[in-house]
């Protein structure tokens, strides 16, 4: 297709792959009952280190993407991770951002944010417009832009622009498009437009959430935003570029803190969605051509279209700092990583391993030896 000419960064191998960006939160006292302080720390705008529970001496170094640290503001991860893939949505590609890791560690705040401190979302939504007017008469299109907004939770898909709704089914259309028919879909014509129909939605979201126990932190949150785009002149044709902004489930394993009943059911069905995400993240990051598995779980289906292939893709996987957190951050780090891992050993004790070392040394000479690296 014309449109996939317009990719910049070269082939189709680099454009499937998911960007990576990590954002630490800063540390907060109330999440600290110990006062046992941070347990991760930024090194640079890229890597982090965190403190390696087998052995508290040791760091494990991990290396991102992007590193977002603690004083980041939410103009800078707007900037640096999502900004750059908009222009692409008008051109009819496809494009998804999603805010991965444990409950608490700040994915809303990513995504929404608050009415001081905006989030991916209102930015986004403000850029896609500002985009759009800017583009002049004389290019030949006319734009449109619509949204729908919509959770999965327990597998289900449900719509958010229309409270009664039951559990949508996702399809594919010939041409490999991804739609869910009798969705809402919203037209908007401006920021005021979208804002009318997204608050509401999202304050019921999060009104039922307290009802049914800390639901917001177990389904999927997804915001789609479609820009049409036709030809003014003869054939007319038409392109659709589809954003997707997704506030995921908190990655936390459930099984760990004793869930029963209709709590484990979702946890079953929030672990498979997160647990084929990562599936489809690896293979799509590894460059293989192993089967990608889109289809296994509502969540990964629904955004086949638009993570991988041609599509601009970027996962911010949030995490804590506190030692609460440490297990949960550790299992996040490991997802968003993979074998990227580097173990650090700053306090290193390597010398003692060499074997012409003397037995016994003086407390100085183990204090000058170790420093090395
Ligand atoms: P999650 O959605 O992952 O469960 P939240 O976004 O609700 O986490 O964040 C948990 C708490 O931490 C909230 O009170 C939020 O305002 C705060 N928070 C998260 N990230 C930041 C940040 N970068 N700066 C300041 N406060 C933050
Ligand atoms: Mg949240």
């Amino acid at each position: 297709m014309a449109s996939r000419v317009a990719v910049s960064d070269g082939g189709n191998k680099k454009t499937s792959r998911v960007r990576v960006a990590v954002r630490l939160r800063p540390y907060m006292n109330k999440e600290d009952e110990k006062s046992e302080g941070p347990c991760v720390r930024g090194l640079d705008s890229q890597n982090l280190e965190i403190i390696n529970w087998r052995n508290a001496t040791e760091t494990v170094k991990y290396h991102f993407d992007v590193f977002h640290g603690e004083q980041t503001t939410q103009q800078e991860v707007f900037l640096s991770s999502v900004k750059p893939i908009l222009p692409h949505i008008l051109n009819g590609q496809n494009a998804s951002v999603f805010a991965y890791g444990p409950t608490g560690a700040g994915k809303t705040h990513t995504m929404l944010g608050s009415s001081e401190q905006p989030g991916v979302i209102p930015r986004a939504v403000r850029e896609v417009f500002k985009l759009v007017k800017a583009k002049d008469e004389s290019d030949g299109w006319d734009y449109s832009i619509g949204m729908s907004y919509l959770e999965i939770y327990n597998e289900k898909v449900l719509d958010l622009l229309s409270p009664n709704s039951q559990d949508l089914p996702i399809r594919e259309d010939k041409d490999k498009n991804i739609l869910i028919p009798g969705l809402t879909h919203m037209n908007i014509t401006n920021f005021a437009d979208f804002d009318k129909h997204f608050v509401p939605a999202t304050l019921n979201r999060t009104t039922a959430s307290t009802k049914l126990n800390q639901r917001s932190s177990r389904s999927h949150a997804i915001l789609l935003i479609k820009v049409v785009r036709t030809q003014q002149q003869l054939p007319h044709r038409q392109q659709t570029g589809k954003l997707y902004l997704v506030d995921l489930a908190g990655s936390e394993d459930n099984r760990r803190t004793g869930n029963q009943g209709i709590r484990l059911k979702e946890s079953g069905a929030i672990n498979l969605s997160l647990f084929t995400l990562s599936k489809v993240v690896d293979s799509l990051n590894s460059g293989t051509s192993v089967r990608v598995p889109y289809r296994d779980s509502k969540l990964t289906r629904l955004l086949q279209d638009s993570l991988g292939g041609s599509a601009h893709s970027v996962m911010i996987t949030n995490i804590a700092p506190e030692y609460k957190y440490y297990f949960d951050t550790f299992s996040a780090l490991n997802f968003a990583a993979k074998s990227k891992l580097i173990v650090n050993k700053p306090f290193t004790r390597e010398t003692v391993a060499v074997p012409v070392l003397p037995v016994k040394r003086s407390r100085e000479e183990r204090e000058t030896g170790g420093s090395g690296t």
